[in-house]
């Protein structure tokens, strides 16, 4: 498997919709998210509903109704909801039968390439259920009418930044068809896109955004202009754009498979290292509220990076089949996605902060987003991400499992079960139960009908060592290079695989003297309590301000100690009112940390102990709606101060 990095192909693939299917806590959340505003945003957010152009009316013709079936359609299959289901179905069908002679479709009245774009990748997901080859048939003709028309009417705006998101379907094709004028299309998309390889390997914007764009100039009608300035301006704009990064996380990958290039590959290897270099925070994501806004873990980021980061690691850990980008991937799902959704789904935050000390109506630092944009609420800020992040979860449960051409690979940890054929045809049910990554614990049980060869990838969880069990007894497992590890074997019906992480919890350092908390793939954060208070709409999506109810202003011992306790699991484990896991540690008041627009100032330099320490009990980042994640050190009695 480690060839197909160097022959620029896919690696693994991904299972049809539905093989895989969550168990336990992960099917709580889908069906959480389907009876709250996933389930129901046709009815309170018009620019989703009946009147959508996507659905032959006279509404929205842009990204939003896109956006929102990229979700609604594996949700509905993941929950086996056919209300769901048939609403989805109803904009697919809309935009296959909008297609006319030229192969061109969707709302005619816009043109934009980029909401096309992300329809493309919804109906890719459709035809594993709609299998009758008229999706393949489709694609073809539109990718057709692109190669006779994207010269003379290039990518512009945001379709110029996110060129790579049509490549994606077209890759898709390819690797279905190997039809090969599609290349030469794909040649054309990537001159016509932004140069994310470039922008991965020497990352020219290094500090806030505001150091490189008078967000006063921001305008269209400025930006669309053909001079030499304006277009300098717009490049800036779309390259720091934070969900513009988070999708091109993935540029370099598909920009290789056309070049084979070694910028490419080199950007695609190290592009996350280099943005979290410069933007990163505690909870795993670059800050952007809603440009790049530096390593201060009191700036936002939009929750529609959020699942667009997520996307991008998807399909990163399938095609290159390196483990980082799955563990990178938990680290998103299991902190940053549940944190911007209230527990019961009804309402999202437009920008979350890494520290967060209340979520309320008032002036922040952000880069250049609005006075709301930190709330939970229907539409904060603004709606796009209103209409975009119910593809988070129902994703995330489609890459669990994906395919070898030598058997399965178990690529992210959640409880789930899955069907694929084994390499001899046999058919292959395994179900993977555990309360991960609440703790530590796998069982794989196999299903077969006879005994039946194939082989087990798994992923190695960077920084745990690990015990496994078949069948009771100590087995040991091939260490790969790509950071999988492999099981071969004739499996038999009634096999049991466990497997155990021995995972510590541990300090990690961050910007300006700061540490944080994690154990396995979720990062810990003290909860600073909350009141929510609603300030508008109706509910049950009504917007909401959080106010703390305890003291922020704690740094942590340098040497501190930790004790796990474990709670219950309940049918919402996101909510900072039973944790099911709990990290005891030690730290103490600091009593020069300010605030600074209704946020947590700068970062105050390490200081030593004082009193006594205090006991600190730390819950998961995503359960603490309001939190402090990144610490002030206290350093311990017995370090030497210079
Ligand atoms: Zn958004």
């Amino acid at each position: 498997m480690e060839s197909s990095l160097k022959e620029a192909r896919s690696c693994f693939s991904q299972l049809p919709l539905g093989a895989i299917k969550p168990l336990g806590w992960l099917k709580n959340q889908l069906d959480l998210q389907a009876a709250g505003l996933s389930g129901f945003l046709s009815e309170v957010f018009p620019d989703v509903g009946p009147t959508s152009w996507w659905l032959g009316g006279a509404g929205e013709s842009w990204e939003r109704g896109p956006y929102y079936i990229d979700g609604l359609l594996p949700l509905a299959v993941l929950t086996e909801n056919p209300r769901l289901f048939d609403y989805a179905k109803g904009f697919l069908q809309w935009s296959l039968e909008s297609q006319d002679k030229s192969g061109f479709f969707g709302p005619p009245k816009n043109p934009d390439w980029w909401p096309r774009m992300v329809m493309l990748k919804v109906l890719t997901l459709y035809s594993d259920i709609d299998q009758s080859g008229k999706v393949e048939e489709f694609l073809i003709n539109y990718f057709k009418y692109q190669l006779n028309n994207i010269e003379s009417r290039p990518l512009y705006r945001w379709a110029r930044a996110r060129g790579f998101e049509n490549l994606v379907s077209l890759f898709w094709l390819y690797d279905k068809t190997h039809t090969p004028w599609l290349l030469e299309l794909g040649d054309k998309i990537r001159e016509q896109t932004l140069d994310w390889s470039g922008f991965f390997l020497e990352l020219p914007y290094k500090k806030n955004t505001r150091n490189y764009l008078d967000f006063t100039k921001v305008d269209w009608d400025f930006m669309d202009k053909d001079d030499p300035e304006a277009r300098t301006f717009l490049t800036t704009f779309l390259y720091t754009h934070v969900v513009n990064v988070a999708m091109a996380l993935k540029a370099p990958w598909y920009f290789y498979r056309l070049t084979k290039s070694p910028q490419d590959l080199n950007a695609t290897l190290n592009g996350l290292e280099v943005i979290m270099k410069y933007h990163g925070t505690a909870n795993y994501l670059f800050t952007g509220d809603e440009h790049l806004a530096g390593l201060n873990p009191s700036q936002g980021t939009e929750l529609c990076a959020v699942v667009e980061l997520m996307y991008s690691l998807e399909q990163l850990l399938c095609q290159t089949g390196i483990s980082k980008f799955g563990d990178y991937l938990e680290k998103i799902a299991y902190n940053a996605l549940p944190a911007a959704i209230a527990p019961d789904f009804w309402s999202h935050q437009y920008d979350q902060q890494t520290n967060q000390i209340s979520a309320t109506i008032g002036k922040r630092d952000w880069t250049n987003n609005g006075p709301d944009a930190n709330i939970f609420g229907l539409e904060p800020n603004y709606g796009c991400c209103t209409a975009n992040f119910h593809q988070g979860w129902p994703k995330f449960v489609a890459n669990i499992w994906l395919k070898a051409e030598d058997g399965i690979v178990l690529s992210l940890y959640a409880p789930s079960t899955v069907s694929f054929k084994a390499p001899s045809g046999e058919n292959v049910n395994i179900a993977l139960d555990t309360d991960y990554p609440f703790n530590d614990k796998l069982k794989l049980k196999f299903s077969l009908n006879q005994p039946v060869w194939f082989k087990l990838y798994f992923r190695r969880l960077s920084g745990a060592s690990w015990v496994l069990k078949l069948n009771g007894e100590k087995v040991t497992a091939v260490v790969h290079e790509n950071g999988f590890l492999s099981l071969v074997r004739t499996w038999r019906p009634k096999d049991e695989l466990e497997i155990e992480w021995m995972i510590k919890p541990s300090l990690k350092c961050w910007a300006n003297d700061s540490l944080s908390v994690e154990r396995g793939s979720l990062v810990f954060a003290l909860p600073l309590g909350e009141k929510w208070v609603k300030v508008r709409g109706i509910s049950p999506s009504a917007d909401y301000e959080l106010y703390p109810k305890s003291s922020w202003q704690w740094g942590i011992l340098e040497d501190t100690d930790f004790e796990v306790e474990y709670g219950e699991l309940t049918l919402q484990p996101f909510n900072s009112d039973c944790p099911p896991v709990i990290l005891k540690a030690s730290g103490a008041k600091v009593t020069n940390w300010q605030e600074e627009n209704l946020s947590a100032g700068k970062i105050p330099k390490p200081q030593p102990l004082k009193e006594d320490s205090k006991e600190l009990k730390l819950i998961p980042y995503g359960a603490a709606k309001l939190r402090i994640t990144q610490f002030p050190i206290i350093l311990s009695k017995d370090t030497k101060h210079s």
